[in-house]
């Protein structure tokens, strides 16, 4: 269990932005959204919420619980 940036998905416009500058490759577009796909390998940089055009990720690693898909 860990904590990774939420994404409003609503927000999101599929511009990439996130996925290609994500240091990790975490982030991956699914359907035109960014999905993080690999939270496990999110180091919590917080670059995609500064970088987000369309303000879609907010990163709240203190409060966000994200259980495992595994
Ligand atoms: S940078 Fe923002 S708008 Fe662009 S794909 Fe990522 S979450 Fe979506
Ligand atoms: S916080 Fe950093 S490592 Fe995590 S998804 Fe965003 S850009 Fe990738």
């Amino acid at each position: 269990m860990g904590t990774i940036p939420e994404k409003d998905l609503a927000k999101c416009t599929g511009c990439g932005d996130c996925v290609v500058l994500c240091p990790t490759n975490a982030v991956e577009l699914v359907k035109g959204k960014a999905i993080i796909v690999r939270p496990q390998d999110c180091n919590y940089c917080t670059d995609c919420e500064a970088l987000c055009p369309s303000d879609a990720i907010k990163c709240f690693f203190e409060i966000i619980l994200v259980k495992s898909h595994s």
